[in-house]
């Protein structure tokens, strides 16, 4: 509960109001049943006029009406707390993942950030919006009862202290029977969500691979297993719930016997007191007995607690930047330098240059850390040892923002967003028409577009939805002309590529590179021959480097490629 406690206390001052109110509460509490004991009295016992009691039924009144508005008070502080502290869990989290270094995003499923979000941080509801307001209440109201009843009867004050630590107890008990099952419970959730929008994106390829059904019996069992496990945590609570209220009859009934004998066999007490002993000591255990309901409730906000802190104190490797402009042409060095995810595969590149406006085309079979270099040349990898170097300086004094406002990096799969194809290009900037024409014409998007019935206002689903890879890949390449780069990062498509998309990539490297250095991990011949340097890498190091000529001379594989013909 500590991480729940260190998130309540960064709120004191609805803390303390919290405090103020129920105090408040108690009192009213002490004077309703001092008011319904004088009024009882009177018109029973002592037998005086209504306008003798009548002060008694407004203070009753009053007391009552201070206790609704005070509860109410109290609900409307405890809906705002827990608001409070889940918009800023909910901020916090959404600016770790948006900082997050690229290496590190595809660490989880994304139905299971959306869970993270969404549903671990709403269930921190109950414990701030009810356990917080109830420990609060039972701090002070049941002492405050119990130190009334200390003064009017001793012997009762006896009887409710010793019996009230059995209720706090039980609760422990069984919230310590439930703490596993319920880490289970929120474990099973949590695969469960990011099982089925794992399914529900692939749903189309389960289809097509005839395997729908066997994914619907993995869903239904994993949906009966979260089920039994919330089911078996509900028959504790009941059976829990049973025994307090048992313990509550026994201490009522405890207190009405020591009374009844105090009035009638030694005749030590009067009405009123042990009246309002009997009225005041309902109060008592309910609002313990509260506390243990807000304390489940609370229970189930601790794992989801753990989860989050988790996953906010998780230290992440992120890409060090510095405060320089990157100023064009930019030429780019790699010395001595290493990248590893952590498994077997370690990328190690002594030396490799990409000079200003220069083509680098980067070739090797699959599985060689093509992409990886790229990625450490773009900086969405901070190379673990050796240096980056931009312009003669590292690249970790280069500015985040120059950098970026400055590179374009089109990956193999470019995510296009449900939107028109101009938001999509424009990404957030705003560009004139004759601006997004020619970046249009560039990228060979134009006849696609004058088919659309809407041109460059149609929509694309998210995705891409609608469109073939080579028009996403297209896209993406209108981005960079609209953008103007100093630097390219391309990562060619393995496959899926229509022969005029090939061209059209071609040609445009060729275009951005008159005004931009382009780094290209190249699988088409038409995009290796004119590169100005080929870099050949094979398990991670650089094997040949240097102009093509030089390249088929030194590499066996580069040179079957150029002279084959054939793709990577
Ligand atoms: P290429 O682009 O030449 O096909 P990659 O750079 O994609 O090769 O991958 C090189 C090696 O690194 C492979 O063994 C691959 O399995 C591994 N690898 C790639 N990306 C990751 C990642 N995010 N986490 C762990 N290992 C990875």
């Amino acid at each position: 509960m500590k991480t729940l406690q260190a998130w309540a206390f960064q709120y004191r001052t609805v803390l303390f109001i919290l405090f103020l109110l129920t105090g408040v509460l108690a009192a009213a509490i002490i004077v309703q049943s001092y008011a319904i004991v004088q009024v009882v009295d009177g018109v029973f016992v002592q037998d005086v006029s209504f306008e003798e009691i009548s002060f008694f039924l407004v203070i009753l009144v009053g007391a009552l009406l201070i206790r609704s508005v005070v509860n109410y008070s109290n609900a409307r502080l405890g809906l705002h707390l827990s608001l409070t502290v889940r918009k800023s869990i909910r901020n916090d989290l959404l600016s770790k993942w948006t900082k997050q270094p690229v290496s590190e995003k595809g660490r989880n499923q994304t139905g299971e950030k959306l869970t993270t979000l969404i549903d671990y941080v709403d269930q921190l509801d109950p414990y701030f919006r009810e356990y917080v307001p109830q420990v609060i209440k039972t701090t002070i109201v049941p002492l405050a009862i119990l130190i009334s009843v200390f003064i009017v009867n001793p012997n009762s004050g006896w009887i409710m202290l010793i019996t009230a630590p059995f209720i706090p107890i039980s609760y422990i008990l069984v919230g310590l029977k439930t703490q596993q099952k319920s880490d289970r419970q929120l474990a099973e959730l949590s695969f469960f969500s990011g099982k089925f929008l794992d399914i529900l994106q692939g749903l189309q390829t389960l289809k097509l691979f005839g395997r729908g059904k066997e994914q619907a019996t993995v869903l239904k069992e994993t949906n009966a297993g979260f089920q039994k496990t919330t089911l078996s945590i509900l028959k504790i609570a009941f059976a829990s719930s049973f025994f307090i209220e048992l313990i509550i009859t026994l201490g009522i009934g405890l207190l009405a016997l020591e009374i009844g004998f105090q009035m009638l066999v030694f005749e030590t007490l009067a009405f009123a007191p042990a009246f309002f002993v009997l009225a005041i000591a309902p109060e008592y255990y309910n609002s313990l007995k509260e506390l243990g309901a807000a304390f489940h409730t609370g229970r189930g906000s601790l794992a989801a607690a753990e989860k989050l802190k988790e996953e906010l104190d998780a230290k992440e490797k992120s890409v060090k930047w510095g405060s320089s402009p990157l100023r064009y042409p930019v030429r780019l060095d790699l010395n001595q330098a290493t990248y590893s995810y952590g498994g077997e595969f370690t990328l190690q590149i002594d030396a490799l240059e990409a000079l200003p406006n220069e083509r680098l085309v980067i070739i090797g079979p699959s599985g060689q850390g093509k992409t990886t270099l790229l990625g450490v040349l773009a900086g969405l990898y901070d190379p673990l040892t050796g240096a980056i170097v931009v312009n003669g300086k590292e690249r970790n004094t280069v500015d985040e923002s120059s950098w970026w406002d400055q590179t374009t990096y089109i990956s193999q799969h470019p995510y296009l967003f449900s939107g028109t194809i101009r938001e999509n290009i424009e990404m957030g900037t705003v560009s004139s028409d004759d601006e997004l024409k020619h970046a249009i014409e560039a990228s060979g998007l134009t006849e696609l577009i004058s088919t659309l019935p809407q041109g460059w206002s149609t929509a694309v689903g998210e995705g891409g939805r609608g469109l073939s890879g080579g028009e996403k890949q297209r896209i993406a390449l209108a981005r960079s002309f609209l953008k103007k780069p100093a630097l390219v990062f391309y990562d060619e498509p393995t496959i899926g590529l229509d022969v005029k998309t090939e061209r059209i990539l071609s040609q445009s490297m060729e275009s951005l590179s008159e005004t931009a250095t382009v780094i290209t991990v190249a699988h088409r011949l038409p995009t290796i021959r004119k590169a100005d340097k080929i870099a050949v890498l094979e398990d991670g190091r650089l094997v040949a480097f240097g102009p093509p000529e030089h390249v088929i001379r030194e590499n066996a594989y580069a040179a079957s490629l150029l002279e084959g013909g054939d793709d990577v």
